[in-house]
Order: structure tokens, then sequence, then C-alpha cells
């Protein structure tokens, strides 16, 4: 899948996509909250009731330059979600046309096991940056809540996927407003993480929003306070949905979110006072 923002490109690159009961996800689900929504199906919700989802990273391609946007679980990694993944994501990479030494930028929208684990890869039973001519950007605020953490494989594993790079010389600590090109630059989404950015792209006259986890899956859309599992401040995760939904809703930018299955982008439409995702 691949979208056009002005002359800009960017590419969906999918490692994993799964059917889940929303229940884990978010707490306080219940069926009668996605029925409110009926645009959920079929696209969002399967007609088991499951949450369709997906783990995917997205090259923003400027035409200058190639920025990869998360980069998903990645290969033998121990984790919650899934068996351990093998390497054929980078097949899709490649496929997607994007040998791994043309990525010269890595840019992940937060710290989570989930958006960092292709930075690295096994080589030789040891962690090896899997971009070697990109530079990494880490957002600097995550970076601080998180550097000395324990490894939590459902969390955060950062000393397989972070500090090799970091050790590697390859990163730049940047802050939540980055402006990593003319095409692109960070905006501060925090509640999920401390630090959490959103990517926005714009080109002649054109924006695109990738959301990273502002929201896991459109039915937070719907019910802007509904709090995913893993949010840091739930609160503030939940008033940033808010106000970048109405953001949206009045820009109309493209959204593509980053666990959202297929279609994945569209755009925010405001109902009553809360919202829908129009593919
Ligand atoms: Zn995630």
């Amino acid at each position: 899948m691949e979208w056009r923002v002005g002359d800009v490109r960017i590419v969906k690159v999918v490692e994993f996509e799964s059917a889940v009961d929303l229940s884990t996800l978010f707490p306080l689900f219940e069926p009668s909250t996605a029925k409110r929504h009926p645009w959920l199906w079929p696209d969002f919700i399967d007609e088991d009731g499951l949450g369709r989802m997906s783990v995917h990273a997205l090259v923003v391609d400027t035409g200058e330059r190639r920025i990869m946007v998360d980069t998903c679980i990645g290969a033998h990694r121990e984790n919650l979600i899934v068996p351990p993944l093998d390497e054929a994501f980078l097949d899709h990479l490649a496929a997607a046309g994007y040998s791994i030494d043309v990525i010269d930028t890595v840019l992940c929208t937060h710290l989570h096991f989930d958006h960092v684990g292709w930075n690295t890869r096994l080589v030789d039973g040891a962690w090896v940056p899997t971009f070697p001519r990109a530079r990494y950007l880490i957002g600097r605020r995550d970076w601080e809540h998180w550097r000395n953490a324990a490894h939590d494989p459902g969390i955060c594993n950062i000393a397989e996927t972070v500090r090799p790079v970091v050790e590697a010389g390859l990163v730049d600590l940047v802050d939540t407003t980055h402006q990593v090109c003319p095409e692109v630059r960070l905006v501060p989404t925090p509640g999920h993480t401390p630090g959490h950015v959103s990517v926005v792209v714009e080109s002649r006259g054109e924006r695109a929003v990738i959301t990273g986890d502002l929201a896991h899956h459109p039915v937070q859309y719907g019910e802007p306070d509904l709090g995913m599992y893993a949010d840091h401040e739930a609160s503030v995760a939940a008033s940033t949905r808010r106000s970048f939904l109405s953001e949206r809703a009045q820009d109309g930018a493209l959204v593509i979110g980053t666990h959202f299955a297929t279609p994945t982008a569209g755009v925010v439409r405001a109902e009553g006072t809360s919202f829908r995702f129009d593919t």
C-alpha cells in the first residue's frame, strides 16, 4: 500500500497482521462500545467481533530522503504479541523497492518494543544496527525515561533495540518538535509514552500525519477516552487524542495509522462529541 502527499511517497511495509479481542488492548472496551460505530465493520472489526490490527513500518520517500517511521517488532525477539518472527520483513521492504542501504533515516515515534524492533538484527549472536547507513532519530524524552529500564519484552527492550545503535554512534537524540527535512517534522502527542510523537508530512499544500500509537485502533476515534493498557498517562493520552482528532477534522489531513489494518489511511470527521474515520 502506498500514498502520495504532494511530491512525497509513503509506503506501508507490513511485518505482521492479526485479529485480536479488543478488550485485551483496551481494558474498558465492551462489544456494545464498538456497536455505536458501525463504520468500523468490516475493515477494522471482523465478523467474529475481533479487532483487525497491523504491525507495519512506513517509508517516507521525499525523493531526497528515505525515512523509515517505526521499525516493528523485529526478528528473533521475545515478545507478548506473537511467537518470534523471522526476517520476512526485510523481503517485504525489498519488494517495496527499498534495500537496507537506501534507508537514510530511522525515526521511532516512541520506544515500545513494536516500534524499535528492526533498529537492530541478530548477527552471530549480537544485536547490530540493521540500517548501518542511517541516522536513527530517537526521542530524547523517551530515551531519558527508558535508558536504564529493566528488560521487559512486553513493553520495552531497549538493550537489544536502542542501545546498540547508540553505541554504534548512529543516534541523534531529538526533541518532540524536530524538523527532519523540509517535508517532514515531528509533533508532540504525549500520553502513551512521555515523549511520544506523531509525524507530519507536507508537500505542495497537502498534508498527512502518521499517528504512532496515539491511537491503536479506529475504535478510539469513536471513543477518544478509551485508554490502552500500556498508556503511560491515560488521561494525557485521551486529551492528546481529542485535540489530534479535532485538528484533523478541521485540516482534513490524510491520517495514516501505525497499527490500523488495511486500508490504514483516511480522514477524520467530527460526529457529535466523537469522531469517525473515513477511508
Ligand atoms: Zn505499538
